[in-house]
């Protein structure tokens, strides 16, 4: 049992720089949450908090009810795992990993066999007589999660681990985690800056920025339904596309600018024509464009001529680069479309899957 619970958590370093604002999160037992955010936005000074490394200026923060905001690091039954695995060079694998352990007078026996236990999990086990120096990345990667697996902590928390890996690495390692959370059935606090590594891992996600909490939320609930613009910008690659227009009725509501106007279906008319003549923006994901080809299910008044600017084939779809007045898109479209360079191209847009912001506050309409 191991819930985590941070109640209006703030950190105002002596600079004055407020690096965590209040923040809310309440993490279930045995769920894997993951914290993402841009740089700066006050992740890892979240999860330092949580670790009891940082203090905390203002707030609670409860770990399966106990507070414990003055209860030193090696009190929180927690373990982590650095971005820079932080192991001991002058250590084998087997020291390294048996040394939290040792600290805390474990009998030798049980240091063996915890440290095998782990070693088994992550296929290390042939590693255990050599130092940092003679291992990859990726296995010194697993050495310091084996590290924090030997302590059976309540609570792993996890610092951007795997940004020191190559793609092909951090893709496998990503898995090996995810499994590694669904056999242990641990509480897990992950930071990263890597939108993809979030929602592949997490059971919920924590969007931050400036500090602030912006959305907590199941991966696909923040892909279907960000609650802002900024939320909806980062969650998603290619990002989703933003256009700056406004709302204009005319037989019927639509979404306007000054080389597109584009119809809303009468499912989203309700809730957008409170907004007739004010700017919004309308944020439409590239995998919700497509190509426009007479065919009976699409609808003329829901598309744009744009002008083709690039084409990347990325072997099993197309990237496309569009420009329409001054707005840049980028559409994500099937290989059997066929956008040639520098042509005048028309695009459909799926209007039922469009989003739209309010201008000025940057809140989804909803
Ligand atoms: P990154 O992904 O770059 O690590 P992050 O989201 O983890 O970013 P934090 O490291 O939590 O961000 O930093 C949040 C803010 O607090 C930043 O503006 C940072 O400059 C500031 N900050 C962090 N540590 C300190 C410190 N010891 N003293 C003063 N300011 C700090």
């Amino acid at each position: 049992m191991a819930s985590v619970q941070l109640d209006k958590v703030s950190k105002i370093f002596d600079n004055q720089v407020r690096a965590v604002d209040a923040v809310d999160i309440d993490i279930r037992d045995k769920e894997f949450i993951v914290l993402v955010g841009p740089s700066g936005c006050g992740k890892s000074t979240t999860l330092r908090m949580i670790a009891g490394l940082e203090e905390i200026s203002a707030g609670e923060i409860r770990i399966d009810d106990r507070v414990v905001n003055q209860v030193p690091p090696k009190d929180r039954d927690i373990a982590m795992v650095f971005q820079n695995y932080a192991l001991y060079p002058h250590m084998t694998v087997f020291e390294n990993m048996a040394f939290g352990l040792k600290l805390r007078k474990y009998p030798k026996d049980e240091i063996e066999q915890r440290v095998k236990e782990a070693a088994d999990i992550l296929s290390i086990e042939g590693l255990l007589d050599r130092k940092p120096k003679q291992l990859s990345g990726g296995q010194r990667q697993r050495v310091a999660v084996g590290r924090a697996i030997v302590r059976k902590p309540k609570v792993f928390l996890f610092d951007e681990p795997l940004s020191n890996l190559d793609a092909k690495l951090r893709v496998q390692m990503r898995t090996e985690i995810s499994k590694l959370h669904t056999r242990l059935e641990t509480t897990m606090i992950y930071v990263t800056h890597d939108q993809t590594e979030a929602m592949t891992m997490g059971d919920r996600i924590v969007v931050m920025k400036d500090g602030k909490v912006q959305q907590i939320d199941t991966p696909m609930n923040l892909y279907d339904a960000p609650v802002n613009k900024f939320v909806a910008g980062f969650i998603g690659s290619p990002a989703m596309n933003f256009i700056n227009g406004e709302i204009v009725r005319d037989e019927g509501l639509f979404f306007r600018t000054a080389g597109m106007k584009l119809r809303i279906p009468d499912s989203r008319s309700g809730l957008l024509a409170a907004h007739t003549g004010r700017p919004v923006v309308l944020g439409i994901r590239p995998e919700d464009l497509s190509e426009y080809d007479l065919a009976p299910a699409q609808i003329p008044e829901m598309s744009a001529l744009c002008r083709v600017e690039v084409v990347e084939p990325m072997g099993n779809e197309i990237f496309v680069y569009l420009a329409n007045g001054g707005e840049s898109l980028v559409a994500r479209m099937n290989v059997q479309s066929r956008p040639s360079v520098r042509a005048d191209y028309r695009v459909q847009f799926d209007m039922n899957k469009a989003h739209f912001f309010m201008a000025e506050s940057e809140e989804a309409i909803h």
